[in-house]
């Protein structure tokens, strides 16, 4: 990789909190926090260009309501929505996380996790501050619980974005590390770039938007990873301040629109790891979503608010995964446990590996065309690059 790019959090970020959070590439960990590459623009703490909102509706008095996601947060004159990014200057909605990322970095795309999307490619991955959860678990709660004013923050805009991922030799730009609906106008613009460019667009979401937003963005979206964080309401409501049935809604929009969908739980002890719960979960997926639907088991752990937390077991990951295959599901990976064997992809046809994975490297891979080269059977995902338009 000739060219990496990296913006840091402007608030104090601990080299341990960086290794754990996972939000700066394995290859930037040697780089000083707010060392970047030459020839990227400088961040500049709290650097914002405000931007016009989309999907809102508003009221009297100059409230109002956001539209975006299932918050519908109602919004006075000079407050901002929850997520902290979208704003009412006067009845004037507007958002502050527009061309301002305050992470970017190129990661291998296995690392989002996408095991199905062009493996052993680098992935041109960005997001701005804030979110519209509050998961107590959260892997980037540093950069995912500010505000824009508070990180250091690069002027990205769209087209720059664009520019600079085929600079940096990927075929795709991944929205992600915080929930990427909140900068979505952001997004929804790079991505209309991309697409024309011959990139893929990709992202990483908890799935938290609403119906008009999300169809909208299928548009111009190739693939998404979900997080399903439990099949549990009452789990969404303790320990992300969300709802499940939003997250299903979106799950099935993404899949009726023919994007990519892969699946990522992440299992905390005593939280979700309950058999039956999960069972259910799986059995959901593969009714719904359909048997060759990509499902990761991620290990959990302690950060954040659960920082007292233990890690998960690998065997509770392992229990999980015997019980997705037993629900009928084919490609079931478990992930942070670099080396286990429930890392390769096996082809649900033949039972062969097709891909076989370490941590975020490829191995051996017996691919061709997108079909299992021992038995020829079409292994779902993307496995070509994009072409320009
Ligand atoms: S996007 Fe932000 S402001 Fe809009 S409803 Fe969601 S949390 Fe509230």
């Amino acid at each position: 990789m000739s060219t990496w790019w990296q913006a840091c959090v402007g608030r104090a970020v601990s080299r341990r909190t960086f290794l754990k959070t996972g939000v700066c590439s394995l290859a930037l960990l040697a780089l000083p926090p707010r060392a970047k590459a030459v020839g990227a623009p400088d961040p500049r703490q709290g650097f914002v260009n405000p931007q016009p909102a989309l999907y809102y509706r508003a009221l009297a008095g100059h409230k109002i309501s956001c539209q975006l996601c299932p918050r519908a947060c109602e919004v006075g004159p000079g407050d901002r929505g929850d997520c902290g990014v979208r704003e009412n200057r006067q009845g004037r909605y507007l958002t502050l996380a527009y061309g301002n990322p305050c992470a970017v970095h190129v990661d291998p795309i296995e690392k989002k996790p996408f095991f199905h999307v062009l493996p052993g490619t680098p992935s041109f991955s960005l997001a701005t501050a804030g979110c519209n959860l509050r998961c107590q678990f959260c892997q980037n709660y540093e950069i995912s619980q500010a505000r824009p004013e508070e990180t250091y923050n690069m002027d990205l805009p769209p087209a720059q974005v664009v520019a600079r991922a085929r600079q940096a030799g990927c075929p795709s730009v991944a929205y992600t590390y915080v929930e990427p609906i909140i900068f979505f106008e952001y997004m929804l613009e790079t991505s209309r770039l991309a697409r024309q460019a011959g990139l893929l667009n990709t992202c990483h979401s908890a799935g938290y938007v609403s119906a008009a937003p999300l169809e909208e963005l299928a548009q111009v979206l190739d693939a998404a990873c979900i997080d399903l964080k439990a099949f549990d309401p009452g789990f969404y409501r303790e320990l992300v301040d969300g709802e499940l049935e939003p997250v299903l809604a979106t799950l099935e929009t993404l899949r009726r629109r023919g994007v990519h969908v892969e699946i990522v739980n992440l299992v905390i002890p005593r939280k979700n790891d309950d058999p039956g719960a999960i069972t259910r979960m799986c059995r959901w997926i593969a009714d719904e979503l359909g048997p060759l639907t990509p499902l990761h088991f991620s290990r959990f752990y302690p950060l954040h608010k659960m920082r007292h937390h233990y890690p998960t077991p690998v065997s509770t990951l392992e229990q999980a995964w015997d019980l997705a295959r037993k629900a009928g599901l084919k490609y079931v990976y478990i992930g942070n446990v670099p080396g286990h064997a429930g890392e390769d992809t096996r082809c649900h046809s033949c039972g062969k590996t097709v891909i076989a994975r370490r941590g975020y490297r490829v191995g051996e891979t017996h691919l061709k065309d997108g079909k299992c080269a021992h038995c020829g059977a079409a292994i779902p995902g993307i496995w070509r690059p994009r072409t320009a338009a």
